[in-house]
């Protein structure tokens, strides 16, 4: 018999994942605060359900993809409480980005009341989503691991333990400090070449061929025109957006105070997308995190 999965927050993330698990042979309860988004969900071919209890009853998964760890904590204690009704037997993978302490919470909870918990937060955005190519990191038991292992393949094409509760979550945020530091990085040295005469296709290419190559350079290239198909050539619609990013510098800070680490570099990060957000008159928030090249840009 097919296994079934209650989704919870069918958003740009949550939509795609939910369509790829019932691709795979899933059967799935969605549910979402939005009108539309539980009527996408139904033509993927989700169940859609009117509220958060009702998705849980009878499952073998529950999967999350939320906006952050409030609503997560909400979800799952605090509001709806579904760690209340969530069946015994069933797995709860929560996929949102939120910080290890959330995780954390959430898994200690969950194992008082005999449920099983892993945190698997995700790197790639809206269109891995979508296409099923998500890279996942997980924490939890590793025969947590093991099980929640088809309901990930099924949305992902990398999946990796980090470690126990939270390590997913530490994984996550690593990742992306260093992601924003490639990044500003990329765009100080893309502007200082322009500045001085050079054409930032030629200096690009001599940098992919060169030490400097990095992830930013090759794939997501913040200079418009450089690349195609990237958000900088389509004035910088996201992708991914700096309020995004700024959620994630800010769990990273939040985790080295915890954890006493000097992270200099992405401190300097996150302090260049804050300005980067409040510059030029307009709320840059939301437009895509390669726009930090407008910072350096000279008029
Ligand atoms: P989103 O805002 O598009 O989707 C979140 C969904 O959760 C919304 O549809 C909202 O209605 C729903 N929701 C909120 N509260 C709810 C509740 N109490 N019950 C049920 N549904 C509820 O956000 P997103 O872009 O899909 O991101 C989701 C998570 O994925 C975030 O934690 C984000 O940091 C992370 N993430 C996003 C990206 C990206 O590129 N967008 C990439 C990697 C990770």
């Amino acid at each position: 018999m097919n296994k079934t999965v209650a989704f919870i927050g069918l958003g740009n993330m949550g939509g795609g994942m939910a369509a790829n698990l019932v691709k795979a042979g899933f059967k799935v309860n969605a549910f979402d605060l939005m009108e539309t988004n539980l009527k996408a969900a139904a033509d993927a071919g989700c169940t859609p359900v009117d509220c958060a209890k009702t998705a849980v009853q009878g499952v073998d998964f529950v999967v999350s993809m939320l906006p952050n760890g409030a609503i997560v904590e909400s979800v799952y204690i605090d509001g709806d409480a579904l760690l209340d009704v969530i069946p015994k037997a069933a797995l709860i993978l929560d996929c949102s980005t939120v910080a290890p302490a959330n995780s954390r919470r959430v898994g200690a909870e969950a194992e008082k009341r005999g449920l099983s918990f892993v945190d698997a937060p995700v790197s790639g955005g809206v269109a891995a989503a979508a296409a099923g190519t998500l890279a996942f990191m997980v924490g939890g038991t590793e025969a947590n691991f093991e099980r929640a292992k088809p309901v990930l393949d099924a949305m992902g094409a990398n999946v990796f333990r980090a470690g126990d509760v939270g390590a997913g979550q530490v994984a996550k945020i690593c990742n992306n400090m260093l992601l924003a530091i490639h990044m500003t990085g990329t765009a100080e040295a893309l502007q200082l070449g322009m500045d001085n005469g050079l054409d930032p296709k030629v200096l690009s290419d001599i940098m992919l061929k060169s030490s400097g190559c990095n992830w930013s350079l090759e794939k997501y290239n913040p200079v418009p025109g450089v690349m195609d198909g990237v958000p900088a050539s389509n004035d910088y619609q996201p992708g991914f957006m700096v309020d995004l990013m700024l959620k994630d510098l800010s769990l990273a800070m939040e985790a080295s105070v915890g954890s006493k680490s000097s992270i200099p570099m992405g401190t300097a990060a996150r302090n260049l997308f804050n300005l980067h957000k409040n510059s030029g008159g307009e709320d840059k928030g939301l437009k895509d995190f390669s726009s930090i090249q407008q910072l350096y840009s000279k008029p």
